[in-house]
This record gives structure tokens, sequence and C-alpha cells, in this order.
């Protein structure tokens, strides 16, 4: 870490800095410039709480050095790690899977017929949501365990494992029994208590993007999986807030090979979520294996007219199956 000092501050602001850095259990290097004096900070392993000297007199800048994630960065650990779920491999870097379902469980036959459908056109986990984080309380919010149970059931009619979302720490258990991934959604990307709940089981979690986190962020909020001793995290980008209001969210491609670069896990895309459009699904589908992505995750209904959540943005089935079609030549064309 370093402390930029104001050009105009005294020795004393600059001692009294000194000072609080050596409290901190650090030692203090002073850099005096021609325009102002800065405080190298030596001594720590890692990112350190600049609370005690951003706010002292005289202070003008901390510009930290060490990231705030460690187990979660390649310096540390260069080779991918693959994730494992239920005999599927996640981070090979040879082929993509491909999670599919509904966004919400509505009922048996909703879910085994879209387990089905999606089975035949090649997809490789189920997706659904029993628990749902619906913006406000009086949508449809999920069928909660009945939802499970009904996920559980697809999954063996199809042998299809599936991923399903868990949206509180009392819960983890309850989801953990029986899914094969469970995901973090974006609204709880900061559920520190959800994600260290998490990190104390042995099933593989599936964490996706905040829409407002920064990649820091992102990467920080896998740390506190990482830490509890669960190393089995897919990231999932699916879109960030911006200006843009004619997409529900603006798809950020550039985090797939920018995440490979900085660290070792997985990382998927949603291009629904992140679209809110079903034309604009197939083509961010394929973009994002073209970018380097582990997998994809991707809205169906039988009935998107009539889904209970997320109908705009859900492809049918015989849209999916097309979809698949595409797929499978691209993955052929970049192999
Ligand atoms: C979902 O996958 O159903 C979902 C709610 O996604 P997100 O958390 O990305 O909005
Ligand atoms: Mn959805």
């Amino acid at each position: 870490m370093l402390i930029v000092m104001h050009h105009n501050a005294g020795k004393r602001q600059i001692e009294a800095v000194i000072k609080a850095v050596e409290r901190m259990g650090f030692s203090a290097a002073p850099i005096p410039g021609s325009e102002r004096t800065a405080i190298g900070v030596l001594g720590n392993k890692g990112y350190v709480d600049d609370a005690t000297v951003r706010d002292l007199p005289g202070v003008q800048e901390v510009i930290h050095v060490s990231k705030p994630y460690k187990l979660v960065s390649r310096d540390f650990h260069p080779k991918n790690t693959i994730v494992k779920v239920a005999g599927l491999e996640i981070g090979t870097g040879r082929r993509p899977v491909v999670m599919a379902g509904p966004c919400a469980v509505e009922s048996e036959d909703q879910i085994v017929k879209i387990a089905r459908a999606v089975k035949s056109a090649g997809a490789d986990m189920l997706r659904g949501g029993a628990f749902k984080p619906r913006t406000g309380p009086h949508t449809f919010q999920g069928l909660r365990e009945e939802g499970l149970k009904l996920l559980a059931l697809a999954s063996r009619e199809t042998g299809l494992p599936f991923v399903t979302e868990v949206m509180s720490p009392e819960t983890v258990g309850l989801v953990a029994e029986c899914a094969h991934l469970l995901q973090v959604g974006a609204r709880n990307m900061q559920n520190f208590e959800l994600l260290r709940e998490l990190g104390k089981i042995r099933k593989p979690v599936l964490l996706k993007r905040g829409m407002s986190a920064t990649i820091e962020e992102f990467l920080a909020a896998a740390e506190y999986i990482l830490a509890e001793g669960n190393s089995s995290v897919i990231l999932c980008e699916r879109g960030i807030r911006t200006f843009e209001t004619a997409t529900r969210n603006t798809l950020d491609l550039a985090v797939v090979p920018l995440i490979k670069e900085v660290s070792h896990l997985p990382i998927v895309v949603d291009p629904s979520h992140a679209t809110g459009r079903r034309s604009l699904v197939a083509p961010m589908v394929k973009a994002s294996l073209v970018a380097g992505a582990d997998g994809v995750m991707v809205e169906v209904h039988p009935d998107p007219e009539k889904a209970l959540s997320d109908g705009p943005q859900s492809l049918t089935p015989a849209g999916f199956e097309r979809l698949m079609q595409d797929v499978g030549r691209l993955l052929e064309f970049l192999a």
C-alpha cells in the first residue's frame, strides 16, 4: 500500500501517518518527492485495511498494490481449477457445458417436459429456480421445497444434474442435500454470511456477478467461499447495470478472457439475464463461447408467454434445439 500525502502536508502530519502505520504492525518508508511525499507500507502479507490511515490529516490518497483476494488469484495457483459437478467437468478448456431450463420451476409437468426437451437437444445440466429472488414481493416467489423435489424428480427422469439458487444461509443444508450445483444469484453476491456457509459445504457453487459489482468485488466474493475451504467455485457473468435500457443488463463479455488472466476459476455466461430478450440470447451464447467461456446458462420454457417469470428472455424448446445445433457446429469450428 502506498499513502500519498497532500502537496502541502506538513512534517507533523507525515510523522503522524508513519506512526499510525507502525501501530498497525508494518513499517513505513517515506518517499519525499518534488511535489509531495508518499509513504510506502512494508511488511504486509496481503491486502491492508486502510481505514485507520485514509482520513488522517494531510492524506490525499491511498493506493493499494495487493488485491483483496488471493486464493482465487492465478498468481498463487497458476493451473486452471476444474470443477466437478456430478461427473461433468467444468473448466477443462475443452468442452463447454450447457445449463438450460426454466427461470422457475412451476409444476411437475413443466419441469419434466423442459428437462426432457433440453436433454434431447444436448444440454448437460438442468437449471430451475425453486427459491426465487424476485424484485418485488407481489410476484411468484417460487415453489421452494416443493420446487426442489420436482427438480430432483426431473433430474432422476433424465439423468441431468441440476443447478438451483440458494438464497439464505439457513437453507444451504436443505438445497445442498439434493442440488448438484448451488447457485448464488446476482442479488446475493455480497451476502457474506451465505458465502461463508457455502464455503463449509462440499458441493460446488455457481457464483453470479452482482449487477453493480466490479471484477475485484466479484473475485473478493468468491474468495469468501474459498477461504472457508470450498474451492469448487464457478463464476458466472450475467450482465451488469449500465445507462443502457434497450437490454435488461449489459453483457460484459470482456470479463471472460479477463477472469482467465487473473483467476484460475472457471467462468460461464448467462446471456438470458444479461440481455432479457429472446432474440439476443442465441447470438450472445455463441459470442460467449468464442470469448472462451467454460459454459453457458440458458432459460428455456415450453410456453414463454405463460411463464411465471422471465418469459420474454426464455427460448422455446424448438429455439433451444436450433441453438444447440449451431453450438455444435461452432464448437467443431473452434476445436
Ligand atoms: C436466475 O438465474 O434465475 C436469476 C435470478 O439470475 P440473476 O441472479 O443473475 O438475476
Ligand atoms: Mn430468470
